[in-house]
């Protein structure tokens, strides 16, 4: 069952929330152990199922959360060995406002460390495997919660995009994943990579579910100074009707997509100009070089952001009599790829290096987010494929620098704080193919309005439950 139908049996009464919670405990008792999506269950999830009250509007709804957004009394580790042992004493605005309509946290999920990576396999704990081809990655960072919803071992899951981290899992496995317009989602309790970038996003196997998620948890929070005062109204738009729109494809510079990403987006194209949207293609010239931008200035904001595991306040202390070897060793605990992103992001804030590389990746992201603008002069959406490919082997990116490519179609939205929606679009073999649709600023809505159009229009023929389904 998808969210919105198993939220309707419990409101119903045909389901208690305590029986989904034990249906979903006993599939990933069962399933979880060849796919890896969880680092820690919620122990008492039995008892806050008994305790809830079924009239509360999302009662009966448990969410996967990726473990770098705190949970009060749940383990949060951020895939890392600096926080293994981390109980937040506090709570995430976004798991807060979840919970405070009742919905309950059912685990959390595998992820990168830090968030810093493609495909889950930079976890210090082990890499999660998709549930379309365990020998293949689920995409990542937010790859445990990608491959959970994927495999209906949650009916909802939280990821965080800073690069592309809900999209592109969402894309490899087969599931919606939304990256919120920068501010939507309070980041309060999100641990940071790079905050400028970080938004908290959802995954789930329909639309209204993503709409679901949103209208509970997106909106202005005083804990968070970026975040947003604009009220969402995201299942509301699903009933609207579409108002004439004009989708631009951006294609330049955007080759070597496989055979599959290439076919989708052309049976896509098609599905959007019968529902009336008139199709062109558009230019966003600065869009190859996002690449080379994000690498700078996301590496240059985790050296700060990471600078407070030394071993004084937070997380894993290394003990030494001398202060300098408690702090190196401690910091020795950062696995390799953490290690090369605060070296890059150190190197690029140097004084010497600071106007060669982080001042220029400052300019050239006004630019890009000016050639933004004055595309969604021409165009209401931009259409782009999530990944050029749909998910590839374990262990097949060895090189960090092939690995940083993956991001190409996913960091403009990121550079740019724009809203960007990954819906699945059809399959490459028995592997699935997620699609882009990026919205002018504020206007997240609006992706999911379009995606829902087309969802129904293909009648869900895109998405598929490779385990079968727990309800
Ligand atoms: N793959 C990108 C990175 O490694 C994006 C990660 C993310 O969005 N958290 O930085």
């Amino acid at each position: 069952m998808l969210a919105h139908e198993l939220r309707a049996q419990v409101a119903r009464k045909a389901l208690s929330p305590k029986e989904v919670a034990q249906a979903y405990l006993e599939r990933i008792a069962k399933l979880d152990p060849g796919i890896g999506a969880y680092l820690t269950l919620n122990e008492r999830l039995l008892e806050e199922a008994e305790a809830l009250d079924p009239a509360l509007p999302l009662a009966g709804l448990m969410v996967a959360v990726k473990d770098n957004i705190v949970t009060k009394g749940l383990r949060t580790t951020a895939g890392s060995r600096l926080l293994q042992d981390f109980i937040p004493p506090y709570e995430a605005t976004a798991v807060a406002r979840l919970k405070a309509r009742g919905a309950l946290v059912l685990g959390k999920t595998n992820l990168d460390e830090f968030g810093m990576g493609s495909s889950t396999e930079h976890s210090a704990f082990f890499p999660t495997k998709n549930p379309f081809d365990p020998t293949r990655v689920p995409g990542g960072s937010s790859g445990g919660s990608a491959a959970a919803v994927a495999a209906d071992l949650a009916p909802l899951a939280l990821g965080s995009d800073t690069g592309g981290s809900v999209r592109q899992p969402a894309a490899f496995s087969g599931v919606y994943g939304l990256k919120p317009t920068y501010g939507r989602v309070s980041r309060f309790g999100l641990i940071a990579y790079a905050s400028s970038l970080d938004q908290i996003g959802p995954l789930a196997r329909s639309v209204r579910d993503l709409a679901l998620l949103m209208d509970a948890m997106a909106g202005l929070d005083s804990l968070d100074a970026t975040s947003l005062d604009l009220p969402p109204r995201f299942q509301q738009a699903l009933e609207e009707p579409l108002p004439p729109l004009r989708l631009g494809v951006v294609r330049e510079g955007l080759s070597g997509n496989t055979p599959g990403v290439e076919r989708a987006l052309e049976e896509a194209l098609r599905v959007f100009e019968g529902l009336g949207l008139r199709v062109k293609e558009v230019s966003w010239p600065a869009l190859p070089l996002a690449l080379n931008a994000y690498y700078i200035l996301a590496p240059a904001e985790a050296s700060s952001n990471l600078a407070r595991y030394d071993g004084t306040l937070y997380g894993a202390r290394v003990a030494s009599e001398d202060l300098e070897e408690m702090v190196g060793r401690t910091r020795a605990l950062f696995g390799l790829e953490v290690k090369r992103r605060i070296l890059m992001g150190t190197f690029v804030l140097a004084s010497g290096y600071y106007e060669a590389y982080y001042a220029r990746a400052q300019a050239f992201r006004r630019r890009l987010k000016a050639e933004a603008k004055a595309l969604f002069q021409e165009a209401d959406l931009l259409l782009l494929p999530t990944a050029p490919h749909p998910a590839f082997p374990l262990g097949s990116r060895p090189d960090p620098l092939a690995l940083y490519r993956e991001d190409l179609y996913t960091v403009g939205a990121n550079l740019t704080g724009l809203p960007a929606l990954s819906f699945p679009a059809g399959f490459e073999g028995a592997l699935p193919v997620g699609l882009q649709l990026l919205a002018p600023w504020g206007e997240d809505e609006r992706l999911l309005q379009v995606a829902h159009r087309f969802e129904e229009a293909t009648a869900r023929a895109h998405l598929k439950t490779p385990l079968g389904e727990t309800l």
